[in-house]
């Protein structure tokens, strides 16, 4: 998933403790295989080589729905689909040049939520188009820590917290304390939580600059290029997969549908730092107490 993951966990023994982690970590790199679109021979990359319907793993599976849930709901702000414009921007980062314009048309032309078709029923998935590519960046790191944490509850570790650059998740609090002292940049404050997910996701990040315009790598999925807006956001959520993909949409939707989304939604909260403002949601007193 290109970042590394740490995990910090309250065990009764050394012994136990190690072997949460290395329990943990197994999961993890099991993740990191079936769903990377860095390796070509990840299920997910395979998914994509032809337009039948293809049984995939409940993990595939999950994450998929999800990702196509999150586009529904945010009008395809985001968008697992992406894979082939993702692709073409990493490439144009290390050039330092956009990408050649019938070169964006024929990859947009093979994106978009709508032309993947996933059936529960088969645990399948179908795509419309040959030549699509997934990539679940937005959300990988999120699923992969509350994976983690699964892991660790099944071993009788019930105080934890997996880390994976930006995206956080954690069960309860640490012994004695009330719950997991998050920091988030934006607030002057620490955040004090149990049980839930925080994950952080800034379109400034890893951007690169052409003719005097800043990109991130979180993509528009309208025209296939990086967002050219500075906006970082938060969400605090149940789960570490929402909360993960819920701060990548908020910044490609804006602060103003952003945070219209997240009020829409029960049991989430967001903070946005934008153009030297900081917003929150509705949402976020209640859930920050
Ligand atoms: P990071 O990976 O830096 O923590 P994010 O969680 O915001 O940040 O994920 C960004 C990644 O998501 C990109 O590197 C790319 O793989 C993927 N991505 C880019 N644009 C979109 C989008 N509009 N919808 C879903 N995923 C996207
Ligand atoms: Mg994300």
């Amino acid at each position: 998933m290109g970042t590394l993951f740490s995990i910090k966990l309250y065990a009764a023994s050394e012994q136990e403790a190690k072997r949460a982690f290395e329990a943990a970590y197994a999961r993890i790199a099991q993740l990191d295989e079936i769903l990377s679109d860095y390796r070509a021979d990840s299920e997910l990359s395979r998914v994509t080589r032809t337009t039948a319907a293809t049984h995939v793993s409940d993990d595939l599976f999950n994450v998929l729905r999800k990702g196509e849930w999150l586009s529904e709901e945010t009008s395809g702000a985001f968008d697992v689909t992406l894979g082939r414009l993702t692709h073409l921007w990493r490439q144009a980062r290390r050039v330092r040049q956009l990408p050649d314009s019938e070169v964006l048309r024929e990859a947009l032309a093979r994106s978009g939520y709508r032309k993947m078709h996933l059936d529960a029923a088969g645990h399948t998935v179908r795509f419309d188009v040959p030549g699509m590519q997934l990539d679940v960046g937005g959300i990988a790191k999120g699923y992969a820590a509350d994976e983690a944490l699964v892991v660790l509850a099944k071993l009788g570790i019930k105080s934890a917290l997996v880390a994976a650059s930006g995206d956080l998740a954690f069960s309860d609090a640490p012994p004695g304390e009330k719950g997991w002292k998050i920091s988030i940049d934006a607030l002057p404050e620490a955040l004090i939580l149990a049980n839930a997910a925080v994950s952080t996701s800034g379109s400034s990040e890893q951007n690169f600059v052409v003719n005097g315009v800043k990109y991130s790598h979180i993509l528009d999925p309208r025209t296939g290029l990086g967002l050219a807006t500075n906006i970082t956001t938060s969400v605090i959520a149940r789960r570490g997969i929402d909360a993960d993909g819920m701060a990548t949409a908020i910044n490609v939707l804006g602060p103003e549908a952003g945070l219209a989304f997240i009020d829409k939604q029960g049991g989430v909260a967001a903070v946005i730092a934008v153009d030297g403002k900081v917003l929150k949601s509705n949402s976020f007193r209640a859930l920050s107490q």
